[in-house]
Order: structure tokens, then C-alpha cells, then sequence
């Protein structure tokens, strides 16, 4: 393959520029490999940088420690060494071949070969190198499939996902967020066929990689496609909505919100509590993110209509202004049938913005000092604030101090 030079001025920007200096020359050599090169190609905005190094680990965490740098042993059996420069983590890891996989974990050994090294990695457009003065080496014809939006395996598909099963996830991933067309028809009946092995990776793999899945441009094309093969159903062990997760992602747009994970997976899988819990097992989501489906789940049958306020103001009073933001877009994205009906709930989403939620006027002390004890307490506070936020959160304290000496005759 021809070498092509880019002008990749983040490469001479510090800290990478250093980095990159002190871990070429005196035998070994590194360059940026993986994402940043991929992005910088298509002109998408990089994220972390990743080296490749046929430096051993040892040298390059000496190297790093002379430049003022500070290396940590992130992952050393596979050869990785973090070194975190001017408080940016860099990933440096040293060429290696696999030695024996189970599908899951990868023995390596280091290795000095970097076709071998880029014939490891998952698709064509990920085994993209740039040189310290940027020369691209492009081993795999990568480049050409970056600029085509087309996401190939390297080998044999069913070989590569027999060795590490999550690539069928990453092959969706990618297509999400790089895909032009529908996916290589070899590659996706790999994927398919080989779909039941996702049950057999752990929660923490499929939550990093779905959660990524959701937020792209393109992902309800890449979900279409995982639904239609029954992919996106194992993954979820249930039922999915994708014309909701359209909807929300209609929403998004209209309203200029950046998509957010959890609230669209949301509206891709919770329609009842049972599929946010599974979800919390399955994904081994957060406690927050849990109650965060939970609420969508629960307040679901109570806003049904965008043009009724006073559920919503309910469900504001009772949630808070965080939650209230995923459930009022749950709740539209699951209710608007047409674009019309979605732009009907834009008013209910600003509910926050022109009205918060009153404290209920009434403490357990001001009831107990009435004479209510005990469990009597919570149920009278209980039955007021009912009656509070059903009369549309009006009334002083006076009024409701009168009407909980109604309830309570003792008082
Ligand atoms: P992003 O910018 O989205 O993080 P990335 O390409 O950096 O994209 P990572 O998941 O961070 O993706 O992985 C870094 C690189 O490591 C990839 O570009 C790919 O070359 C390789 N890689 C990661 N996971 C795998 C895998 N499961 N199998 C093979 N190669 C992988
Ligand atoms: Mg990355």
C-alpha cells in the first residue's frame, strides 16, 4: 500500500508531540493507531488518542517517567501501559499477536510485525496508522472503507467473532456511527449466525458497547437491522420499540438536544417496570440509571396526553426536574403517533422551564401536633398532599392545617 502524508496538525500539537518524540528513535517505533486516525481521516472531530509501540511496556513506561510524564500499568498482560501527559490519558500498547482465544479473553505475546498487529484489530477502518510526521500506513486498505462508510471485518467474519463475540455488537456500533448503506451482506450473516454467543459475554462489555450503539446519527438504521435479525432482541431479552426510539430521536432534533444513552435505550426497551430491571441486570446498569427506566416505566400510563398539564405537573411535583426530563420525552416518543403529535408534547418538555413544583405546606411535626400518631402520621400527610397536588398545589398553610384537623378529631 502507497503511504500518504496527512497534515494532521493535532499530531504536532503538546502533548501527543513529545509523547511521540520520545517513543520513536533508539530502536523502537510508535505511531497513533485505531479511532483518532479514522476520525482525523473522514474530518470528524478525534477523541482519545491510541499508540501502538513495538516498545516493550517496561521501556516505554521508563521513557515516559523521564519526560515528566506519568505511566500506569493499565493493563500490562496485554501490553498496555496508560501514560497520562499534561492530565490527558494516552493508551500506548505494545504489537502483539494472539496466541490462543476462548472467545473472550485474548493470550498475547509481543510481537514487532505491524500487519500482524493491525490483522488483530476488528474492522478495516480501526487498522489505520499515522506516522509521528504524519505518514499514514494503511496495511488493510482502511482509509478507502472509512471514506466509504463501509465497516469490514478483517479476515474471515465468523472467525473474527468466534474469537471475540463482541464484535458483533462493535459491528453495529461502527455502523451507527460510520456506515454509508446497508452493512456487507457477508458480515452481517456472520453476525447472525453467530448471535447466540452475545449471551455468553459479560454485562459490563454489552452495556459499554449497546450504551455507544444508541447515540449515533445513524443508529436506528444499525438497530433496524439488529432487530430484523433478532440480534437486538437477545441483547435486550425482550421486545423492542424502534418507531418510539425514532420518535425520540425526532425530538431530539427538533428541540437541538444532544441524544443521551439511557434515555434512548428508554424509549428503544421500557415499556413496563420488568424491562427496566432486566435491563439493570442485562446492561449492569447504575442504580441511577435503573431508577432513571424505572421512572419512565412507572409514569408512562399517567401521561398520556400532551394536552392535559396537570398529570404532568403530578409527575414533576413527584419526581423532580431530572427525572420529569426523561419521562416527558418517554412519554411523548411512546404516545405521538405522527410528527405532528410529537411536535404537541414540545410544551409539556418545557413544563420545568415555566413551572416548579411548590413544597407540600404541611410537615410530620404540624400533623403530630394535631394529635395523629404513628403510622397515622405518613397516611394523613399522605391523603392531604393528594389532595394538595388534586386541587392544583394551591392552599396555604392555614388551609391545610384546618383540613388536617378535619381528619384528625382527636386534634
Ligand atoms: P472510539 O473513537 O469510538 O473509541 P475506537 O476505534 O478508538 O473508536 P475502541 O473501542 O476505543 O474504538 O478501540 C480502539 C482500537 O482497538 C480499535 O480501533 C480497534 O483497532 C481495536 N479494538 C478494540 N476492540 C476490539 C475488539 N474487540 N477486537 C478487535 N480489535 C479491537
Ligand atoms: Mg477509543
Amino acid at each position: 500500500m502507497r503511504p500518504r502524508r496527512a497534515e494532521f496538525d493535532w499530531l504536532r500539537r503538546e502533548p501527543l508531540r513529545t509523547l511521540l518524540a520520545i517513543l520513536n528513535g533508539d530502536g523502537i517505533e510508535t505511531r497513533v493507531v485505531g479511532g483518532a486516525v479514522r476520525d482525523a481521516l473522514i474530518g470528524r472531530e478525534i477523541g482519545d488518542v491510541d499508540l501502538a509501540t513495538t516498545g516493550l511496556p517496561e521501556e516505554i513506561a521508563r521513557r515516559a517517567t523521564l519526560a515528566g510524564f506519568r505511566p500506569v500499568p493499565t493493563g500490562l498482560e496485554h501490553g498496555t501501559v496508560t501514560v497520562v501527559a499534561d492530565g490527558r490519558a494516552f493508551e500506548v500498547t505494545t504489537l502483539r499477536h494472539d496466541v490462543e482465544t476462548d472467545g473472550r479473553r485474548a493470550v498475547v505475546r509481543f510481537g514487532n510485525d505491524w500487519e500482524e498487529d493491525a490483522r488483530r484489530r476488528d474492522f478495516t477502518m480501526n487498522a489505520l496508522y499515522v506516522e509521528a510526521d504524519g505518514t499514514i500506513q494503511d496495511p488493510l486498505g482502511g482509509c478507502e472503507d472509512a471514506l466509504a462508510g463501509r465497516v469490514r471485518f478483517i479476515g474471515e467474519a465468523e472467525r473474527r467473532i468466534a474469537e471475540d463475540h463482541l464484535r458483533i455488537l462493535r459491528f453495529f456500533r461502527f455502523h451507527a456511527g460510520y456506515g454509508q448503506g446497508d452493512p456487507q451482506p457477508a458480515d452481517l450473516a456472520a453476525c447472525v449466525r453467530l448471535r447466540l454467543t452475545l449471551l455468553r459475554l459479560s454485562a459490563e462489555r454489552v452495556r459499554q458497547e449497546m450504551l455507544r450503539l444508541l447515540v449515533p446519527p445513524r443508529a436506528a438504521a444499525a438497530l433496524r437491522v439488529m432487530s430484523e435479525t433478532g440480534i437486538l432482541q437477545i441483547v435486550i431479552g425482550g421486545v423492542d420499540r424502534l418507531p418510539a426510539f425514532e420518535r425520540l430521536a425526532r425530538l431530539e432534533e427538533t428541540l437541538d438536544e444532544a441524544a443521551e444513552p439511557v434515555r434512548r435505550l428508554g424509549a428503544l426497551a421500557v415499556i413496563v417496570e420488568e424491562d427496566a430491571s432486566r435491563l439493570f441486570d442485562r446492561l449492569r446498569l447504575s442504580k441511577v440509571e435503573s431508577r432513571r427506566l424505572l421512572a419512565m416505566a412507572e409514569a408512562r400510563p399517567r401521561l398520556k396526553s400532551p394536552a392535559d398539564e396537570a398529570p404532568a405537573k403530578e409527575v414533576l411535583y413527584r419526581n423532580g426536574p431530572e427525572l420529569y426530563a426523561d419521562i416527558v420525552r418517554h412519554a411523548a416518543a411512546s404516545e405521538a403517533r405522527d410528527a405532528d403529535a410529537l411536535a404537541g408534547w414540545h410544551d409539556l418538555v418545557r413544563l420545568p422551564q415555566r413551572w416548579t413544583a411548590p413544597a407540600f405546606p404541611l410537615n410530620g411535626g404540624d400533623v403530630a401536633a394535631l394529635g395523629a400518631r404513628g403510622r397515622e402520621i405518613g397516611q394523613t400527610l399522605k391523603a392531604l398532599e393528594a389532595a394538595w397536588i388534586a386541587g392544583g398545589f394551591s392552599g396555604g398553610r392555614e388551609h391545610w392545617l384546618a383540613r388536617a384537623a378535619e381528619l384528625l378529631p382527636r386534634g
